[in-house]
């Protein structure tokens, strides 16, 4: 395959979420050479904030851009609020080609003729009105201080195609699209131009972007070919959808990535689950982004809408904690939980947490459990240790001091005085040292748990002070 060189270009209106993030990672995976332009002629709703949160977002997502905001070479040509002179030249160029005329129409008189069209059944469109005026009119509006529009004159009955990498060859009619807005009457350029022109100007060679923008692309090809320049090819990438088969939303599962990072997501099980929705690899094992990429392959996406599922992205949540290094596992520890332990047992700490958790939540409520005197039983818990009765806590008392912190001595004793076994040996003990029946290795609980705080667990069923 030629270089590929390819873009992600949000409009910073909001916050990067799941959908948007896969977009940006499709586009960085495929392009060996891939560009950030921040998409910025929104003045009302564009906001610095979103620039910045969002290209933190991408930093920590780890997709990181040859080209762009903050990169080595000069960042403004990057926002499209600062590229205003290069539209302007190429409004001029199709003025004076005749391919662009002002547009005086209100809005009310656009209104109307859409209504007339609609009831006689005809898809709307501009109806061409001011593309008939003659100089001397569009002078004479002109000087009466009339606001005018640009449109784009669209070239009469002829069918072009393109070929998109994702949902095939697409043939259109051009008549089906009517002159269209390419500069508002704010001066401010519509989405179409500026995107298409960046796109060619910037040597974008491949365009990935949602499925909600194929039917704008007959109109940038239109414009570019006008222009005489260059057209990328496209990659219309399926919808994600949430697991309840609406478009994804904060209700069915959608989420801030800032809101992801939170809640104690490693980038990298993102990652596994993202580039998996709506495309597959061979290998179903994590992955780390040089194989995503590597391994990438565009002919592996699927064109029907897919579905988000956060059992997924939890899945990988699990394979990325239970591969981390003790280094990554102690630093994603919430600081209030890495306070609690003992210089002395965090080795052993961060092993319960690999194989235990899959959120520094959990790994918070371990600690407070193991080092913190905080017991948290629930109910039913209780119970499971009273079952055992007071000799066998009394037998486990005496066992503990005999071992002196040697887990194996500790059972052996135990299982010899109790008589006890199996189930009815561990329980019981799980219940009073933890407060839980479920979690780290009896043993791990054993030796996380300093001799003090052991005696005084199981002095509670003992029916003697600790
Ligand atoms: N700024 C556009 C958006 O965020 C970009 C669309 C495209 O990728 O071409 O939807």
């Amino acid at each position: 395959m030629n270089h590929t060189k390819t873009r992600f270009a949000p409009s910073p209106t909001g916050l990067l979420h799941l959908g948007n993030a896969r977009t940006a990672l499709f586009s960085a995976l495929f392009g060996e050479h891939f560009l950030l332009r921040i998409e910025d002629t929104d003045q009302e709703r564009s906001r610095s904030e979103f620039v910045t949160q969002l290209l933190d977002d991408m930093r920590w997502m780890g997709l990181a851009w040859d080209e762009g905001p903050q990169s080595a070479k000069a960042s403004a040509d990057y926002f499209q609020s600062q590229r205003g002179e290069i539209y302007a030249r190429f409004y001029d160029q199709l003025e004076r080609d005749g391919l662009a005329y002002p547009c005086f129409c209100t809005v009310t008189e656009l209104e109307v003729s859409r209504k007339v069209q609609l009831s006689s059944g005809q898809p709307p469109r501009y109806s061409g009105k001011c593309g008939r005026l003659n100089p001397e009119d569009i002078e004479r509006r002109l000087q009466k201080g009339l606001q005018a529009t640009l449109r784009f004159r669209v070239p009469r009955n002829e069918t072009a195609e393109f070929n998109d990498l994702v949902r095939g060859p697409q043939k259109f009619n051009t008549d089906d699209i009517g002159d269209f807005i390419i500069r508002r009457a704010d001066n401010s350029p519509a989405f179409f131009f500026c995107n298409a022109i960046d796109d060619s100007l910037m040597g974008v060679s491949h365009v990935v972007r949602g499925e909600d923008h194929l039917s704008n692309t007959p109109r940038q090809l239109l414009i570019l070919r006008a222009l005489g320049l260059a057209a990328p090819e496209y990659a219309h990438i399926s919808l994600v959808l949430g697991d309840d088969g609406a478009p994804l939303s904060k209700r069915n599962g959608s989420r801030s990535l800032s809101q992801l990072r939170e809640e104690g997501y490693f980038p990298l099980a993102l990652l596994n689950m993202l580039s998996r929705v709506g495309h597959h690899y061979e290998n179903e094992g994590l992955m780390g982004l040089d194989d995503l990429k590597r391994h990438f392959n565009v002919g592996h996406l699927g064109k029907s809408p897919s579905r988000f599922d956060i059992a997924h992205l939890q899945h990988w949540q699990e394979e990325v904690v239970r591969v981390a290094d003790d280094e990554t596992l102690w630093g994603w520890l919430h600081k209030e939980t890495r306070a609690l332990v003992p210089k002395q047992k965090q080795a052993l700490f961060i092993d319960i947490v690999r194989t235990n958790c899959v959120f520094p939540g959990q790994a918070d409520e371990w600690a407070r459990i193991l080092f913190a005197d905080e017991l948290m039983p629930a109910t039913g818990i209780i119970d499971v240790a009273r079952q055992a009765g007071e000799p066998f806590f009394l037998a486990a008392m005496d066992a503990a001091i005999a071992a002196n912190g040697d887990f194996n001595a500790f059972m052996t004793r135990l299982k010899a005085t109790s008589g006890a076994k199996g189930k009815a040996l561990f329980m019981p003990l799980r219940a009073a040292l933890s407060g839980r029946t479920d979690g780290p290795e009896l043993a791990k609980l054993y030796l996380a748990l300093e001799p003090s705080l052991l005696r005084k667990r199981l002095a509670e069923y003992a029916g003697v002070a600790g």
